[in-house]
């Protein structure tokens, strides 16, 4: 396709929640084609609870039904990796306030670096808004049942390595 939209939608994924599930689902309703980015080296967060292959897994799991999505790890600039794939834009979640400030300073630095590359923010579905990896791995440490924030396999997996430490 001469004009294929391709978009990506970078995150660390650490692990996959229902919230992501969602924007990437309606991001593909949009879009030709959606690359979800998984950060293989977080500089944000300095430590992560799967290794980008086992994140990549659980949402190679999750997407399954969505013929336009792929997963791909990445390490490098945002939109270094965005032009590598061809995308034209990078989509983002924007839940409650608290991501406007992070992504508004994203943004600024991002134009600056690839000006042609546009960013797309979607906002989380009510349902979603407060609903975070972090705060995922929190309840999960504390025993608090998470399968209705994540996918099953993603639920499963936080129970055996928080339980192992
Ligand atoms: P987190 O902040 O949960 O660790 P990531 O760094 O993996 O998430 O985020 C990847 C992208 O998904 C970001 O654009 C983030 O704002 C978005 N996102 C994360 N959780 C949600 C959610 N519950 N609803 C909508 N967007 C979300």
């Amino acid at each position: 396709m001469a004009d294929e939209r391709i978009v990506v939608c970078p995150g660390s994924y650490d692990p996959v929640t229902n919230g992501h599930l969602d924007i990437i689902a309606r991001a593909s309703r949009v879009f030709d084609t959606v690359v979800v980015g998984v950060v293989g080296q977080a500089i944000r967060k300095s430590t992560s609870l799967f290794t980008p292959e086992e994140r990549l897994g659980f949402l190679e799991d999750a997407t399954d039904e969505l013929a336009n999505v792929r997963i791909e790890i990445f390490s490098d600039l945002l939109v270094e990796f965005a032009r590598k794939q061809g995308a034209t834009a990078i989509v983002k979640g924007l839940r409650a306030i608290s991501d406007f400030e992070y992504e508004f300073e994203m943004n600024q630095l991002n134009r600056k670096l690839a000006p042609d590359i546009e960013s797309v923010y979607v906002i989380a579905s009510p349902d979603y808004s407060f609903l975070s990896s972090t705060g995922v791995k929190e309840m999960a440490t504390f025993g608090a049942d998470v399968s209705d924030l994540v996918p099953a396999p993603v639920a499963a997996a936080l129970t055996d390595r928080v339980s192992r430490g």
